[in-house]
C-alpha cells in the first residue's frame, strides 16, 4: 500500500479573485522547503498532494510542513484503488492499534463507485466493529477518532485517521518584505515568527557593541535568527556595530536619555537599511509598558525619526504569553542564555520613563547624527542562512 500526504490551507479560501496568487505562492514555498526530498507534487481541489516520497523521509517532511506559514493541516493517507475490499484493508490497517470511539466519514467524488458514501461509511464501520469490537465502538456525535475515506474520480482512494494541525497563517512573501530588529532577548524572535506567519518575508538586523558585547552574544543572535529563518524560507542577518554610537551618546547626552536616544539611532539605521533592500516595514519585539523604553512616550520618541511603518506584533501581549510562543518555536532556551545585549551596556540607573520629545531632540543635537550613522554603515556584516 502506498502512502501520500494531503496538505490543506485555510485562510486562502477567503480570498477572492487573487486566490490563485496565494495558492501559487504557498505551492512554491512548500516545494522549496522540501527541495532536499524526492516526491511528486500535485494540486487537487484546494489541497496539495505529496506522493512517491521515501517512507524514511516522512518524519522530516512532517517537521518541515509544521514550519510553513499557510499550511493549515496535513494528513498521512494510505492510497488504494477505488475498490471496497482494498479500502477496508487500508482502514483495518490504520485502525489496528486504535482504541475508543469512532465514526467513518466517506466522501465519494467518483459517483460510479458503489455503494454510496453513507452506505460505505456504515458497511466499513460494521466490518471494523466485527474486527476490533473489543477495543472500539461507534459514536457519531463525539468520536475519539474518525476514519476518513476519500474516493476520488481519478480512481484513487485516500484513507486516513489523523488531521494534524499546523501553523496556518499566510504564505511567506505574500505580504511584502520587512526588517526585523532582532536582539538576543525573548521578544524579538517571537515578533519575527508572528510576522512571517502572516506572510511577510523577513530580513534581520542586529546591533552589536563589540567589545562590550562578545562573540557569544553574537552567536546567540545567529542561532535565534536561524530559528526564525526556519519559518521564513531562509533568512539574511545584518550585524551593525553600534559601539561608537553608544559611546558618543554616553559622552555627550544626559544619562537618563541614553536608551531613548539609542533607540532613535536604531530606528534611523533600520529604516535606511530597509530602504536599501526594498523592505517595506520595520518589526520590533516591543510590548507596551514592558520596560522604560516601551512606554507610549518612549515609543513615540523612537517612532518619530522614521516614516516607514513600524510593526509591533507583541504590543498587547503579556510576557507570559510571549514566553509560551517562544517555547513553542524553540527560541526560549537560547534567548535566556545570559549574554549581554547592547541595550544593557551603559544602562542608566534611572532611565527616562516618559521622555519629553523636545528635551530628547535638544539633547541629541549635540551629536553628529549623520556622521555616526554613516560610520555604522561602513561596518555591516551580512550572513545568509
Ligand atoms: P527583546 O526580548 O526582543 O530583546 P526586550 O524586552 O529586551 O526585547 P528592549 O531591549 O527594549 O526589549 O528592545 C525592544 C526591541 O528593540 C526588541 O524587541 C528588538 O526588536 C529591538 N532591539 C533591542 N536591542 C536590539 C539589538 N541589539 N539589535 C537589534 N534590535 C534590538
Ligand atoms: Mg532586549
Amino acid at each position: 500500500m502506498k502512502s501520500a500526504i494531503i496538505i490543506r490551507y485555510c485562510e486562502i479560501h477567503l480570498k477572492g479573485k487573487n486566490r490563485g496568487y496565494f495558492e501559487k505562492m504557498l505551492k512554491e514555498n512548500i516545494k522549496n522547503s522540501l527541495k532536499e526530498f524526492d516526491f511528486t507534487f500535485t494540486t487537487m481541489h484546494s489541497r496539495y498532494l505529496i506522493e512517491d516520497y521515501n517512507e524514511f523521509d516522512y518524519e522530516l517532511i512532517a517537521e518541515k510542513l509544521h514550519k510553513i506559514a499557510g499550511v493549515h493541516t496535513f494528513s498521512k493517507a494510505l492510497v488504494v484503488e477505488n475498490d471496497f475490499d482494498k479500502i477496508f484493508d487500508a482502514v483495518s490497517f490504520l485502525c489496528k492499534d486504535k482504541e475508543g470511539t469512532f465514526k467513518v466519514i466517506t466522501n465519494r467524488a467518483d459517483k460510479t463507485f458503489s455503494p454510496s458514501s453513507m452506505e460505505t461509511s456504515m458497511l466499513i464501520g460494521g466490518k471494523l466493529l466485527s474486527l476490533y469490537g473489543d477495543k472500539i465502538s461507534v459514536d457519531v456525535k463525539n468520536p475519539s477518532f474518525s476514519v476518513y475515506i476519500d474516493i476520488r474520480e481519478d480512481g484513487k482512494t485516500f484513507v486516513y485517521t489523523d488531521v494534524i494541525p499546523c501553523l496556518s497563517g499566510m504564505p511567506v512573501g505574500s505580504a511584502g518584505k520587512g526588517l526585523l530588529l532582532i536582539s538576543g532577548g525573548i521578544d524579538s524572535p517571537v515578533a519575527g515568527y508572528m510576522t512571517c506567519k502572516r506572510g511577510m518575508k523577513l530580513n534581520c538586523l542586529h546591533f552589536h557593541s563589540f567589545p562590550y558585547t562578545g562573540e557569544a552574544a553574537k552567536e546567540k543572535v545567529i542561532d535565534l535568527t536561524k530559528k526564525v529563518g526556519e519559518y521564513n524560507g531562509g533568512i539574511n542577518l545584518f550585524v551593525v556595530s553600534f559601539t561608537h554610537i553608544q559611546e558618543a551618546i554616553h559622552e555627550n547626552c544626559p544619562e537618563e536619555f541614553m536608551i531613548t536616544i539609542m533607540r532613535r539611532f536604531m530606528m534611523r539605521i533600520a529604516e535606511r537599511l530597509a530602504k536599501q533592500q526594498g523592505d517595506q516595514a520595520i518589526i520590533t519585539g516591543e510590548s507596551l509598558g514592558q520596560v522604560a523604553s516601551q512606554t507610549i512616550e518612549s515609543i513615540t520618541s523612537s517612532n518619530s525619526v522614521v516614516t516607514m511603518p513600524v510593526l509591533r506584533p507583541l504590543i498587547a501581549f503579556d510576557k507570559l504569553d510571549i514566553i509560551d510562543i517562544a517555547k513553542k518555536i524553540d527560541t526560549y532556551d537560547t534567548s535566556i542564555l545570559p549574554y549581554e545585549d547592547c541595550c544593557t551596556v551603559f544602562l542608566p540607573k534611572y532611565p527616562a520613563i516618559k521622555p519629553n520629545l523636545e528635551k530628547v531632540i535638544k539633547a541629541e543635537s549635540k551629536l553628529d547624527i549623520e556622521g555616526l550613522i554613516e560610520q555604522a554603515f561602513k561596518n555591516v556584516e551580512k550572513y545568509t542562512f
